[in-house]
């Protein structure tokens, strides 16, 4: 659905639509009357009357069509058995999976002002945070009080389950915020985003409980340098694997690269995760209009984790860090 919505508008969740050489066609349910007359630009027809699949189903079945490219991503086997049974006698089918994404990569002007609008909301959340960190209170505390306020200043929801991880669970990289209580000492990974007017943000700060030690403080300052020189490289024309080395090697240096056990980033639009992947063995090239995560972050187990996420805007020239917050390192 996020790719109709990218083509043509539509924000419902019943929708189908028809590419063809003359033009496009868009089919949804009685529901969505009102919402596809309002919301569907650039499309020839809209029928929304009974099942779109059939009527899409019919509408093909009275065309020439002879090649058929299908979303094989998003396409239920059922369905494509149903339509294989339709029209199989005379249409050959493609996989067209991937192919509105690689479109989706590149974002227009509009775009990158509507995600501009989702990171600095993102990014006012963080301040909430940090005045409710202290020992002891709860992990889902902190995630209620910045998706309540990301609620107060207008975002339409959350762009994934917030993350709160405290002490020796910062160390997982994917420390989704629970009933745990924050340490009297210790990281604190906070990576959470919003959505608004349906574009996502992503942004993660690790803060510290407690005075930091020299251990801490190492870890904390290799992932930033790291971050710095990831940011550093990226730009028009350079490959991703690139960028994810420039993460990679930093961390190397300073004897840490085993924890670093993701990929250094993703592009972010209308879904939180989306094209280009930054990790190694990429061979994409990033181009400008894109939006991408520089994330990396290293993770000791039992001990604690450090992650820092920017997002990134590649220009024409070089890049835009998007995220305005401060990355140097908090004590609470
Ligand atoms: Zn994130
Ligand atoms: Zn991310």
């Amino acid at each position: 659905m996020v790719n109709i919505r990218y083509l043509c508008g539509f924000t419902g969740s019943a929708g189908i639509m028809v590419l063809t050489r003359s033009g496009a066609e868009f089919f949804t349910d009685g529901r969505y009357t009102q919402q596809a007359r309002t919301e569907v630009a650039g499309v020839e027809k809209i029928v929304s009357k009974g099942d779109p699949f059939l009527q899409a189903l019919d509408a093909l079945k009275r065309g020439k069509t002879k090649s058929l490219g299908l979303d094989f991503a998003h396409l239920p086997v059922a369905t494509f058995k149903q339509i294989e049974q339709q029209l199989g006698n005379r249409v050959k089918f493609k996989d067209g999976s991937g192919m509105i994404e690689g479109l989706r990569a590149i974002k227009d002007p509009d775009e990158i002002s509507e995600i501009r609008s989702a990171v600095n909301l993102g990014a006012a959340l963080f301040p909430t945070a940090l005045k409710h960190i202290r020992p002891s209170v709860r992990e889902s505390q902190i995630a209620a009080e910045i998706e309540h306020e990301a609620r107060r200043l207008g975002a339409e929801g959350m762009s994934f389950d917030t993350i709160v991880a405290g002490g020796a669970r910062s160390a997982l990289p994917h420390g989704r915020a629970t009933n745990q209580r924050l340490p009297k000492r210790g990281f604190v990974v906070l990576d959470f985003g919003v959505i608004l007017t349906g574009y996502c943000s992503d942004m993660t700060r690790t803060v510290h409980i407690g005075k930091v030690d020299a251990g801490g403080r190492r870890m904390y300052d290799a992932v930033l340098l790291a971050q710095q020189a990831a940011i550093k490289k990226v730009g028009p024309g350079v490959a991703v694997s690139a960028v994810d080395g420039a993460a990679r090697s930093v961390l190397d240096r300073a004897g840490v690269g085993q924890y670093f056990t993701h990929s250094t980033g993703h592009g972010v639009g209308l879904e939180i995760h989306e094209a280009p992947r930054i990790a190694s063995g990429q061979n994409q090239k990033l181009q400008p209009g894109m939006v991408v995560t520089v994330e990396p972050g290293i993770y000791v187990p039992g001990v604690g984790g450090v992650r820092i996420e920017d997002m990134v805007l590649v220009t024409d020239r070089g890049r835009e860090i998007l995220t305005p917050t401060t990355k140097k390192l908090i004590t609470i």
